[in-house]
């Protein structure tokens, strides 16, 4: 019988999860094959259904023992072919040479259906034991940073931010040490690959050119095969990664996403949010905030991750050097970042403020907005979501708006300068709120939230680390059971600290 072509796929148990090992594909010195080290007792701490829907994993088996083990690294299946990859990188602005995959370990990767916008997703065990490159570390994550990392994976791709997935979360009752003991985990991430910048800058400071190419040629063919028939592919390789790199930090600042440790090493060759750490979304705005409590230049501050973006790309361009061959060429194709930067962010600003015309004066407007909610140390989610509730009639107060400001002329000023820039476009009222909702979440991961599920799972209730994905893969929904937690956050909230520990 022939099912008519709508119907999905249907969902595969764990043993049906068939897999293949492309990046093991390129020659042994970009990697070391691998067995994970076990945790004892490992336990599900939380699974994502629509991480699994993506590669066509039935949920069901996040409760499979079987699945637990494997996914913690107690469990070879015969699919996997484990390995950690090597790169090196740029920390805080100074080379570090070789880094590489110190705990985190490739499982191989899924074939997904045809219409998926990718081909291929990777599976990552991260946390799952030490591998040649962990240096001083012990090859582990801890409980905390596994939840801030898999909730915001998640967070992120519900609000169409491009990111690395996260299957699921497992825990144990090991304890690690960092400053305190702290019970270990791991995550499984998921991306159509894990190659970094770094990747390529440690071929390139080896001076090892042939596998230099052997990699570009790779992440072409895998992930840009478009560019194959170029007649300068690294060029537009280069060209390309500056593009989505440029794009994807302009989507972060829309949302006051930082990312909090943007070394070489954290930045995927596919433009994607990676290596999820200290990371924050803003609250009260202040475009100085830094969000990782180790940065104390604030080289990775909220104002500074547009042009560190650039700088990285720079560091990308310089190992593409030899390929490229003309320096002039490299610069060509790093010379767009700042155009597509600005182009997406006015996009993104534009939609915010519900706007669709661009008229003259509107980055006056922009500015003049962005300088009050400074001044005013304004909830940065909470105002633009609210904003879409002002009426562009003349002297119609917004009152929850304008209670959040101390200057309340200041507020009075701008939003007279909003509405006439409104009512120049004939902006309709109901049907500007809806694109404002579509734009403006009303949910994102506060690091209270995730403080507060952390706190529970480390008492081994994990519901609250549940609940949390639940609301955050539906960020623009009004979801109004759950308008607790898009409330401005508590003061005790402001005294969290987040570094690189991890
Ligand atoms: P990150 O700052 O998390 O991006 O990590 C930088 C480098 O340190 C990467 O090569 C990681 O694999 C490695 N690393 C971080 N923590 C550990 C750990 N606990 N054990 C082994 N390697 C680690
Ligand atoms: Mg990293």
């Amino acid at each position: 019988m022939n099912f008519p072509e709508i119907l999905p796929a249907p969902l595969r148990k764990l043993d049906h999860l068939e897999m293949g090992a492309r990046f093991s594909a390129l020659p042994p010195a970009f990697y070391t094959r691998l067995a994970c080290t076990p945790l004892p007792d490992p336990y599900l701490i939380c699974g994502s259904q629509s991480a699994a829907d993506l590669i066509g994993l039935d949920a069901a088996e996040f409760q499979n023992p079987s699945f637990i083990a494997a996914f913690t690294g107690n469990l070879a299946l015969p699919q996997f072919s484990p390995l950690a990859a090597v790169y090196s990188g740029h920390q805080f602005g100074v080379w570090a040479g070789q880094l590489g995959d110190g705990r985190a370990i490739l499982l191989g990767d899924v074939t997904l259906a045809p219409d998926q916008a990718e081909s291929h997703m990777e599976l990552q065990l991260k946390g799952a034991g030490q591998t040649p490159y962990s240096r001083m570390g012990d090859g582990r994550a801890v409980l905390r940073s596994s939840i801030r990392e898999f909730l915001c994976s998640e967070a992120m791709a519900g609000l169409g931010i491009p990111t690395s997935r996260a299957l699921c979360v497992t825990g144990s009752d090991k304890y690690v040490l960092r400053e305190t003991p702290e019970t270990a985990a791991v995550v499984t991430r998921m991306a159509p690959s894990f190659v970094r910048f770094g990747s390529f800058e440690h071929w390139f400071y080896n001076q090892k050119h042939k596998e230099l190419k052997i990699l570009a040629d790779y992440v072409i063919a895998q992930s840009y095969p478009h560019l194959q028939d170029r007649a300068h592919p690294y060029q537009a390789l280069l060209k390309e990664v500056t593009h989505r790199t440029a794009k994807l930090v302009a989507q972060w600042q829309s949302v006051g996403f930082m990312h909090g440790v943007l070394n070489t090493d954290n930045m995927s060759i596919l433009g994607l949010t990676l290596d999820y750490g200290p990371f924050g979304f803003m609250e009260a705005y202040d475009p100085n905030h830094i969000c990782n409590h180790t940065d104390q230049q604030g080289r990775y501050s909220y104002k500074n991750q547009p042009q560190i973006g650039h700088w990285n790309c720079y560091a990308l361009g310089q190992a593409l050097l030899p390929l490229i061959g003309e320096v002039d060429d490299v610069h060509a194709a790093l010379s767009d970042y700042e155009s597509v930067f600005d182009i997406s962010l006015t996009q993104l600003w534009h939609a915010k403020l519900g706007l669709q015309q661009t008229l003259p004066h509107d980055q006056e407007l922009i500015d003049s907005l962005l300088l009050i909610l400074q001044h005013n140390r304004i909830d940065f989610t909470y105002f633009f979501r609210h904003l879409a509730d002002l009426r562009s009639e003349a002297n119609v107060e917004a009152t929850t708006l304008r209670d959040m400001f101390l200057d309340r002329p200041a507020f009075d000023a701008w939003a007279a300068q909003y509405r006439s820039r409104l009512q120049q476009e004939n902006s309709q009222d109901a049907e500007r709120k809806q694109r404002m909702h579509a734009v403006n979440p009303k949910y994102v991961l506060r690091n209270y939230l995730a403080q507060v599920a952390i706190e529970k799972a480390q008492k081994k209730d994990f519901s609250e680390v549940e609940k949390l994905l639940t609301i955050l893969q539906h960020p623009f929904d009004e979801q109004p059971e759950h308008d607790a937690y898009a409330a401005l956050p508590p003061t005790w909230a402001s005294s969290l600290e987040v570094s690189c520990s991890s």
